[in-house]
């Protein structure tokens, strides 16, 4: 089963997605299996961080960009090769587990989809794969 979401995205921001992902193995009826949320885009990504405390993804958007400053050697015409590089380094999907219909994530864990050059009109897809 494979289900696309569409988001509108913020400037930079961590959207938070986990219920759309449960949401998709709730309907899916997989009791036992794989779950992998893919993004389509070179300047988002996917990942797994804590979403109890909001601060935690904002320090995360922070600490990247301490790590990925935009520079004035970069020659991609586009101006964003720092959004490309944290897409790359983050990375574009996530693979989780489903045991008894649900996904298996921590307690403090939740989904997020990195927007790193926004806003714009973005998508991911959550394929669901049985035992
Ligand atoms: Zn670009």
């Amino acid at each position: 089963m494979l289900v696309t979401y569409n988001v509108q995205t913020k400037s930079e921001f961590m959207h938070d997605i986990t219920q759309q992902v449960k949401e998709a193995v709730a309907r899916s009826n997989v009791q036992e299996g794989i779950c992998i949320v893919f993004c389509p885009h070179t300047t988002a990504a996917i990942t797994i961080n804590e979403n109890a405390d909001p601060d935690v993804a904002t320090d995360f958007l922070t600490g990247l960009n301490k790590a990925f400053p935009d520079r004035t050697e970069f020659r991609h015409a586009e101006g964003n090769l720092a959004a490309h590089l944290k897409s790359s380094c983050v990375g574009v999907s996530e693979t989780l587990l489903i045991s008894r219909e649900r996904l298996l994530l921590g307690t403090w864990q939740g989904i997020y989809f990195c927007e790193f050059d926004g806003p714009r009109q973005r998508s991911f897809h959550v394929k669901l794969v049985t035992d």
